[in-house]
């Protein structure tokens, strides 16, 4: 990449169309290479036949792609994990998982993790950097236009904390939804947060997505030790910022709750829970605790555990789901990414 060019992946139509506007370029050229670069998946400026050659070269000396460099990883479901090498040496990784009437790609947000939750792979090798719009969109770009697998939903639930990558992730959320660019439905993007309160509210304004957050634990001292941002938010904080946000049937607040054998799967827990939600507008989705080598003590629940978890919340009226646990053959199950390979 020549130092003064931008990359093209982080600009917005309005900004494209603006600088076009700007070298005197006409605003439908603009909609043209849009629709080349997001509806074509076409990422080289001179194969954009309805361009002018001058164009053409003006557009490649001012813009770039980026040269993605990814390993994957094929696990016996279907599920596929993408290795990102980054331009500094950093990697990450993104997961592919085909369901029957769906595709959901899981992206990253961090190379690395602050959160330190006690049962997260990615959070041992803590925090290295922010991505850059570009890093976030490339992962969905590459998987859609490169590898031509179709993408139905997106969920910020790879490696890192979306909101303390505030204004990268909403931008990229932003154009994931937009009709210019990749065209997702606002309710097939979701960013999922550890509860970083003072970002909450703010989400709600600035994108029309979905909103996750990761409780597992349902009371303070449980929740205090599982995920130590708790200590910092506790979960008074937490409901007082979700009662004031704009759901509605199709905006409920989704919240994820990792099921640990005889840790955060017990039946008291399931009560704090059931306590907690009262008075939101919510979804629970519980996620089997996926074993990994580095928390030999931590173990998944038993399916009747599980099910009884599940049973105390629908008759508390929420919605509940159990996530299939996929992808574990190649460690690319929710929990399990990180910047080394295996
Ligand atoms: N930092 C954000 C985005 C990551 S989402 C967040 O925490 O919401 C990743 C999800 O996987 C979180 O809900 C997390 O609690 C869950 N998770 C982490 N380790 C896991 C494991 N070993 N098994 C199952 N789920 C896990």
């Amino acid at each position: 990449m020549k130092s003064d060019q931008q990359p093209f992946l982080s600009l917005s139509f309005d900004e494209f169309a603006s600088w076009c506007i700007e070298h005197k370029i006409p605003k439908f050229r603009a909609q043209q290479v849009f629709e080349w670069v997001y509806k074509k998946g076409c990422s080289d400026f001179f194969k954009m036949s309805n361009l002018s050659k001058d164009l053409q070269a003006q557009l490649d000396l001012n813009f770039s792609f980026p040269q993605v460099r990814m390993e994957e990883f094929v696990s016996d479901d279907g599920v596929r994990k993408f290795h990102v090498h980054l331009h500094d040496g950093k990697s990450i990784e993104s997961v592919w998982i085909p369901e029957q009437s769906r595709a959901t790609l899981c992206v990253s947000s961090q190379v690395g993790c602050a959160m330190a939750c006690k049962f997260c792979v990615t959070g041992l090798q803590g925090f290295m950097r922010n991505l850059t719009v570009e890093e976030i969109l490339m992962q969905l770009y590459y998987v859609r236009w490169i590898k031509n697998l179709q993408v139905s939903n997106v969920v910020f639930m790879g490696m890192g904390e979306p909101m303390l990558n505030y204004d990268n992730v909403v931008k990229s959320v932003n154009q994931m939804t937009s009709t210019k660019a990749f065209e997702l439905g606002h309710r097939k993007v979701s960013v999922s947060t550890v509860g970083m309160v003072p970002k909450i509210l703010k989400y709600f304004e600035d994108t029309n997505a979905r909103l996750a957050i990761s409780l597992t634990g349902s009371s303070n001292e449980s929740r205090d030790h599982w995920m130590p941002i708790n200590q910092k938010h506790n979960l008074q904080e937490l409901k007082k910022v979700l009662q004031q946000v704009p759901t509605n049937k199709w905006r409920k607040i989704m919240f994820e709750v990792v099921m640990i054998k005889d840790e955060t799967d017990t039946d008291q827990q399931a009560k704090d829970l059931v306590h907690f939600l009262q008075g939101l507008t919510a979804k629970v989705n519980l996620i089997p605790y996926n074993e990994n080598p580095r928390f030999p003590d931590l173990k998944a629940p038993t399916r009747d555990q599980l099910l009884k978890y599940r049973d105390r919340l629908m008759k508390a009226g929420f919605h509940t789901t159990i996530r299939k646990n996929r992808g574990n053959g190649i460690f690319g199950a929710c929990g399990q990414l990180s910047s080394s390979k295996y």
